[in-house]
């Protein structure tokens, strides 16, 4: 094998090395590529991924996709948009109903969200769509970027941390000679069973192996076709059906809102999964449906459900680690994939701000600082769902057509119409996660909302997301923040402005300053200033701007290491 040293052309020179074009990796690019960050994206295989994968895109990861100015784009994307989007529990998919939570279609979302207010004063509304979907447009963003280098087909094979740089070694699979290349850092975004993450040495922290009678154990994932699916159940249409059963546990995702389906069901833990058959998988299909049916398998797969697991650390030197590489979740709560895009968003502007000289290397440590926090508090929220669900047992009697069985479903469904809300309408989780210890927050004496999965208390306390609003020409806030520093002045009488805008330019930061004069706003933000980042966080609030060297440099990472 080649390696970076013996090779005798000249490595090619990168700013990021991103190993990995999952969510997490592209979504990378695209931040770097955004700020003319030159980066090489490899991933491993030929494409994005052929599974649906995760099927979730909350709000939060919704409005970051809006930042981006590709939101429309991924809600247009996976079911038609008159889809239903609904949750339903039943005793099999063409069973008995025992509960559901109606939720708005893709068409409706966008109307929806401008007249909800509380916990879902947001920009966006998540979006119910596989994740193979939601990489196509990625990929497309991320290769859009004058300055990023997307390759599928290559395989991180090796790597050094000199201390000054990066050495690397990535190889075409399909042939083809390898390529050395040279990189101020590494980003091992190369999921749960990270190459970069094991050769550092890098260990697990938290919890695995949970057992469960649903979403703890062996699981069989299967991806099919099944053209019968809705013409041949008796029940209103879902875009996810989940099956509590005496006999088997099992849910079903719509992947094109007409005949592919990501079906998964629990298995025994004696199971030999690794000698399952197609035949196999059919028949639990038709038992998990209530009767047998036709259907063609697209691809299958065994996945364990029960890890709450977090990495020790998220950098090294020069190689930081992101996604799945440093979080493993049990899907509940739809939380993996967006918490590994949320990561992306937090390193982009630091990396760029780092390699561009507005920052000092060590802006980088606030990273993992910031991000293993969210890290162990959502895997501690999907493990509190997994535990909802599945610690629920299914009486014996909830089929039979009997005062017994009748009594067993009312049980069923008052517990999962309860089950339902708590892990599906979860603004708590997508937009309460904050920063509050990180070094670059300025915090202003004020106590941080509580967090909570099922409700969320907009606050411009410094360290979390910013409180949002319609404006009265119909815009979003968010539409009006600046890709970079943002400085929010509100009310009629905002104070002068100009330290904030001198002080931005002594230290080379992009800062703009946008104006809203709606009383209102002033209000929302419990003062006239608000310092938004990048990555749209409240990084300062205040009303003395004599403040903002300071501030500015603290926010940005420009003080003295402590
Ligand atoms: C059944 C199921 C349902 C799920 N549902 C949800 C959900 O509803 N919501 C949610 O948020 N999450 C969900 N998830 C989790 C979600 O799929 C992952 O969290 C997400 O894919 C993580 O993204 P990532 O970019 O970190 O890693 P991945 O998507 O795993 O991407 C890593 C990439 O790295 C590449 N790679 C690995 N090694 C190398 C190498 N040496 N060189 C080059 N490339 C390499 C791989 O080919 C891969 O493409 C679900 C997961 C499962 C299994």
């Amino acid at each position: 094998m080649a390696t970076a040293k013996s090779s005798r052309v000249p490595p090619m020179q990168t700013e990021v090395l991103i190993a990995g074009g999952g969510p997490c990796g592209l979504m990378l690019a695209i931040e770097l590529g955004r700020r003319g960050v030159h980066c090489l994206l490899v991933d491993q295989k030929p494409g994005t991924a052929f599974n649906p994968q995760a099927n979730a895109t909350q709000a939060r990861t919704m409005e970051h996709f809006r930042r981006l100015g590709f939101a429309n784009q991924v809600r247009a994307q996976g079911l038609p948009p008159e889809h239903p989007t609904d949750i339903a529990y039943l005793t099999r998919f063409a069973g008995i109903e025992l509960a559901r939570l109606r939720l708005p279609t893709a068409a409706q979302a966008p109307q929806v969200i401008k007249n909800l207010s509380g916990s879902w004063s947001a920009a966006e509304l998540p979006h119910r769509v596989s994740q193979k979907f939601v990489e196509l447009v990625l990929r497309e963003q991320a290769q859009a970027q004058a300055s990023a280098d997307v390759r599928y087909g290559w395989q991180l094979k090796e790597f050094q941390d000199t201390g000054s740089d990066i050495e690397a070694v990535v190889q075409p699979l399909e042939g083809g000679s390898a390529l050395s290349v040279r990189a101020s850092y590494l980003v091992g975004a190369d999921g749960a069973r990270s190459f970069v993450r094991s050769q550092l040495g890098i260990g697990w922290e938290g919890s695995s192996g949970t057992k469960r009678h649903f979403m703890g154990g062996k699981m069989l994932a299967v991806y099919l076709r099944a053209p019968g699916f809705y013409a041949r159940n008796p029940n209103e249409r879902a875009w996810m059906y989940v099956v509590v059963n005496p006999e088997l546990r099992a849910f079903i995702m719509s992947v094109n809102g007409q005949d592919e389906f990501a079906f998964h069901i629990q298995m025994a833990d004696d199971a030999a999964t690794e000698a399952l058959t197609e035949a196999d998988a059919r028949h639990l299909f038709g038992r998990a449906f209530g009767q047998a049916m036709e259907i063609e398998i697209l691809s299958m797969a065994t996945w364990l459900a029960g890890h709450a697991l977090v990495a020790e650390k998220f950098q090294q030197g020069r190689v930081l680690l992101g996604g799945d590489a440093v979080h493993l979740f049990t899907p509940t709560g739809g939380l993996g994939y967006n918490t590994a895009v949320e990561d992306a968003v937090n390193l982009g502007w630091k990396l760029a701000h780092v390699l561009q000289g507005r920052a000092p290397h060590t802006l980088l440590e606030s990273y993992e600082l910031e991000r293993k926090p969210l890290a162990l508090r959502n895997t501690g929220y999907a493990r509190q769902f997994a535990d909802s669900i599945g610690l629920f047992a299914a009486a014996p009697e909830l089929e039979e057509d009997s005062p017994a069985g009748a009594q067993a479903r009312a049980v069923a469904s008052d517990y999962l119409n309860g089950h339902v809300r708590r892990e599906f309408n979860i603004p708590g989780v997508t937009f309460g996660g904050r920063y509050d210890h990180s070094p670059l927050i300025v915090a202003d004496g004020s106590t941080p909302p509580p967090d909570a999965a099922n409700s969320y208390t907009a606050s411009a306390c410094p360290g979390g997301r910013p409180p949002h609003a319609w404006l009265a020409d119909g815009r979003s806030l968010f539409d009006t923040l600046h890709s970079e520093w943002t400085l929010l002045a509100l009310g009629s009488e905002p104070p002068d402005t100009k330290p904030f805008e001198l002080a931005a330019r002594a230290l080379g930061l992009d800062l703009r300053v946008v104006r809203h004069d709606a009383p209102t706003l002033a209000t929302l933000y419990e003062a006239p200033l608000a310092l938004i980042r990048p990555d749209q966080i409240v990084a300062w609030r205040g009303s003395d701007a004599q403040l903002a060297l300071a501030v500015l440099r603290q926010v940005s990472g420009q003080l003295p290491p402590r």
